[in-house]
């Protein structure tokens, strides 16, 4: 035991390597999740936030467009996707887009838009940037953070070109970055399992690698709490470290708190493995020594608990999430969020609430493939 607490002496030596910004092994990482003390290992990776990233919280005030929940797969852990004919499937036009898109300028001060849906051959590239080019008719300011890699795969499929020549036309139309979903668990004994359609590992985590050498920054997410076990979430976390230091892109870890509602998969509750949600955040702050921020998103955990995450290795309180839809058909919290409010909490929690698009508010990211961001800040 260490002699000023009752930490044992092994998961003391692994705090103060965290705490002295050395990097956790994969023996290390696992070990946390069996500690009797996972408070401990919170407020650690409380103080690893602090010393990295300091007091602020992120956030952004984000209009979510859903283009259609229409799919062409059906993974068993999705509430989102619909089939032609199924009373709650939706197509929106362009025109429709712009619509919402200029509704939403009118309330509130967006400063991004956040774009993913289905697997749909109507949402081709033509599609794309007609979208784009409306949006950044109403405002060119505005961030357009848009698509998962999975649905990038499907649109070089679609139009038989490649990954690059995809990202190429999306940046010129007005790309601003990725948003990360469809990661779920990077290890193919869960992903076969609860998404045996979607792409790969590799080819998901190539995905990213593709956007960051073309300069294009992105999150990247976690879904748990379903069917994985805590080896397959510290994979998870090893193989984003991993493409993290080869090429820098990666700005925010997103951990996604499975739902069981109108799922499938929730209704096997025989083979679900519920997890220590704060602890899924701690130990994430902890593994990965080299990217900035931790992103919880409060509509998936509530606000309360989010807040509360802050003190667990986040930094960031995500966005005002209007019109979000895919965890809200997933039993996740509806409610109306406004910047005050997140000021509010933020403050609340005695932290210093920043505004900030998904590019953390820089305009230009480049020399990803050399581990080494160089950026530009707009100006406040
Ligand atoms: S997770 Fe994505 S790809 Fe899978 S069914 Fe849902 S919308 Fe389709």
């Amino acid at each position: 035991m260490n002699q000023n607490n009752d930490i044992p002496d092994a998961l003391q030596k692994i705090f103060d390597k965290a705490l002295e910004g050395k990097r956790l092994s994969f023996e290390e990482g696992l070990s946390l999740f069996s500690t009797p003390y996972a408070d401990a290992v919170c407020h650690i990776a409380d103080q690893v936030r602090k010393n990295k990233v300091g007091d602020t919280v992120f956030y952004a005030s984000t209009l979510y467009i859903h283009p259609t929940n229409l799919c062409e797969l059906s993974c068993p852990f999705c509430s989102f996707y619909a089939k032609p004919g199924w009373k709650q499937a939706w197509f929106l036009t362009p025109e429709q887009i712009e619509h919402k898109v200029r509704q939403a300028l009118t309330s509130q001060a967006l400063n991004e838009i956040h774009i993913v849906g289905g697997l749909w051959r109507d949402c081709n590239l033509d599609y794309y940037q007609e979208v784009f080019k409306r949006i950044k008719a109403l405002d060119a300011q505005l961030h357009i953070k848009a698509l998962t890699p999975v649905e990038y795969d499907f649109l070089a499929k679609m139009h038989s070109i490649s990954l690059e020549q995809v990202f190429e036309k999306m940046i010129e139309w007005g790309l601003g970055s990725l948003p990360g979903g469809g990661a779920e668990i990077l290890v193919e004994e869960i992903r076969k399992k609860i998404a045996p359609g979607k792409i790969t590992s590799d080819e998901y985590l190539n995905t990213h690698r593709v956007a960051h050498t073309k300069g294009l920054p992105s999150n990247i997410t976690m879904l748990f709490g379903h069917i994985e076990e805590p080896q397959h979430i510290i994979t998870h976390l090893e193989k984003v470290r991993t493409l993290q230091d080869e090429t820098g892109g990666f700005q925010a870890f997103v951990p996604l708190k499975y739902h069981v509602e109108n799922n499938a998969l929730g209704k096997r509750t025989d083979r679900l493995r519920p997890k220590d949600v704060r602890l899924i955040y701690a130990i994430s702050r902890l593994m990965l020594d080299n990217i900035q921020h931790i992103k919880v998103l409060w509509n998936y955990v509530g606000i309360d608990e989010a807040v509360g995450i802050l003190n667990c290795g986040a930094n960031d309180l995500a966005a005002t999430q209007t019109q979000e839809k895919i965890i809200t058909m997933a039993g996740g919290v509806q409610i109306a969020m406004t910047e005050a409010i997140l000021e509010e909490r933020i403050r609340k929690a005695h932290r210093v609430p920043q505004k900030v698009h998904s590019r953390y508010n820089y305009t230009s990211c480049t020399n990803f493939p050399t581990g080494k961001l160089h950026m530009t800040k707009i100006a406040q």
